[in-house]
């Protein structure tokens, strides 16, 4: 805020509002442009800051486990708290699995550099100082190929540096969980410490009306990859994966224009959203001449609009400066070249081996990496379920029910264990589609195995002969006229029969055995 707003009153918010000129206040009121008018007229360039959580057993710094889940402050040292002559030590797994990221990348990495101190003051970091990397991260220039649509687009990274982690701030006493209208505010500093990666991006100019959809792919690319390496478990919802996603626009033969960055972006869905909602949001502004600021927005999950937060700090304010308590990092350089020749099978070539296997078209395959569903179909297959029965259940009621519930489809509540489960009992004829469906809804409500799913809700096809003779008897004697014309052989009539028994047993009797029991009733068969 330094430097373009002058310094006046207690809330930071409000005096960064009050200093803007009042056509920006307006234009929120009035109608927004289309996303299609937006693009057709502006030049948007984005650019992505991930923060990818490492999963090291223990601190970056110091020998304190990194649980998820414990007791608030039971995973704290001296180190880690920022206590006077307590020193840090690098561990060397989080600068492992920082090189194989940037390897993964098609980095550079470097062969000396250093930590740096970012200096700033905030109640969730304990040392009032982020031991971070500045001017010389540890791997640079590397890029990320996407595809969107069938075309390729190749995302420059800028640099993938090594970092700690911040604890974490609650709010307690109101209603939001927000600091204002709070009555306390809680630390733990169990987070604090634990290897943070961060990926910065090259600014991405040319993508015009696709710059969302790229934005997108690229974080769900960046995911599979550093899954792939098993250094996290990159998961948006609980923040092992985090993206600030940046966002200008110029007209087309101009400079670029000032970004603005989106924080809280916590689903790859909403990374497009952000953009999307952002490239509309500056058109409205640049169309009256007002100027865009350089600030951090927050993406409200909600509305899928961004509301402005700080406006940006700027390097100089951070006071960088090389971390005087840590020795600089430099890696062998054979050890470097063994990291690289360990590195496992891409996604992007693993995904045109799986689509030759599963004999799907690129289309197909596209759909199913963009919503997250590779690794879970590999392992509903290798939990016995045919190709096209596990991709089915993913990428058809999963996903559906996923984007309704705004989670990814991982978190969806369905294992690939149990997606192979119910499938069988499709294949063994115990389920029809319909049913399957029900018992789905079933394991995803968390009522438990597809099996007992079935039993608990007396769900199942009744195949059994005895059962279904008497609904059949009861369709043959309502429906005189179309029983008379199936004894008289029109066998396709008895379609409508067999759907007469259907409604009567509430879709749970097997339609095959009911068509052979009406047709063998009737003397038909
Ligand atoms: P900071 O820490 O200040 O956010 P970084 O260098 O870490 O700065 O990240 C800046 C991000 O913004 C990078 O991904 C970069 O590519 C992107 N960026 C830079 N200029 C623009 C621009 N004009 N429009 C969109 N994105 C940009
Ligand atoms: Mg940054
Ligand atoms: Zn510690």
């Amino acid at each position: 805020m330094r430097g373009t707003v002058p310094v006046r009153c207690t809330s930071r918010v409000t005096e960064i509002l009050s200093d803007r000129p009042t056509s920006l206040v307006r234009m929120t009121t009035t109608a927004l442009p289309t996303y299609e008018d937006a693009v057709s007229r502006y030049e948007p360039v984005i650019g992505l800051e991930t923060h990818v959580e490492l999963g090291t057993a223990t601190k970056m710094f110091c020998g304190c486990r990194t649980d998820f889940g414990a007791e608030p402050n039971t995973q704290v040292c001296p180190v880690c708290l920022g206590l006077p002559g307590a020193l840090p030590v690098a561990n060397r797994a989080g600068i492992e699995a920082t090189i194989r990221i940037g390897l993964a990348l098609n980095c550079d990495i470097a062969e000396w550099c250093r930590m740096a101190r970012k200096n700033y003051f905030y109640p969730d970091m304990p040392k009032n100082f982020q031991t971070s990397q500045y001017d010389e991260p540890l791997c640079v220039d590397g890029y990320v190929d996407v595809e969107v649509d069938g075309k390729q687009y190749r995302i420059g990274i800028e640099r993938v540096h090594l970092e700690e982690d911040t604890g974490k701030s609650l709010h307690v006493g109101g209603a939001t969980g927000r600091i204002h209208g709070a009555t306390e505010s809680l630390v733990d500093y169990n987070r604090a410490g634990i290897p943070l990666v961060e990926i910065v991006t090259k600014p991405v100019p040319g993508l015009g009306a696709l710059a969302p959809e790229v934005a997108k792919a690229y974080v769900a690319e960046l995911r599979d990859i550093i899954r792939s390496l098993g250094v996290s478990d990159v998961r948006m919802e609980q923040g092992s994966l985090r993206c600030d996603v940046n966002t200008s626009l110029n007209k087309p033969g101009e400079e670029w224009g000032t970004r603005t960055e989106t924080k809280n972006v916590n689903s790859l869905r909403s990374v497009e959203r952000a953009v999307r909602s952002e490239i509309i949001r500056q058109t409205s502004l640049l169309d009256v001449g007002t100027r865009i600021f350089q600030e951090t927005r927050h993406f409200q999950e909600t509305t899928g609009d961004t509301r402005s937060g700080r406006s940006k700090e700027t390097a100089t304010d951070y006071r960088y400066f090389p971390e005087p308590d840590l020795v600089p990092i430099a890696p062998d350089k054979a050890w470097v070249a063994e990291l690289k020749a360990a590195l496992p099978e891409k996604p992007s070539s693993k995904r045109a081996r799986l689509r030759e296997d599963w004999g799907i078209s690129a289309t197909d395959m596209e759909s199913v990496a963009n919503a997250g569903a590779v690794e879970l179909i590999e392992e509903t297959i290798a939990a016995g379920a045919s190709p096209a029965g596990a991709r089915k259940w993913w990428m058809g009621e999963l996903a559906r029910r996923a984007n309704e519930t705004g989670v990814e489809l991982a978190a969806v509540g369905a294992t690939p264990a149990q997606v192979a489960a119910l499938q069988k009992l499709v294949d063994e004829g115990k389920l029809n589609d319909k049913l399957a469906r029900q018992v789905l809804e079933g394991v995803v409500e968390g009522e438990g195995d597809p099996a007992a799913v079935m039993a608990a809700r007396g769900l199942g096809v009744v195949s059994d002969t005895g059962a279904l003779t008497k609904a059949v008897d009861e369709a043959i004697a309502a429906n005189p006229d179309i029983a008379a014309k199936v004894r008289d052989g029109k066998v396709a009539a008895a379609g409508a029969l067999v759907g007469a028994v259907m409604k009567t047993t509430r879709g749970q009797a097997d339609a095959k055995t009911v068509r052979d029991l009406i047709l063998e009733r009737l003397g038909a068969s």
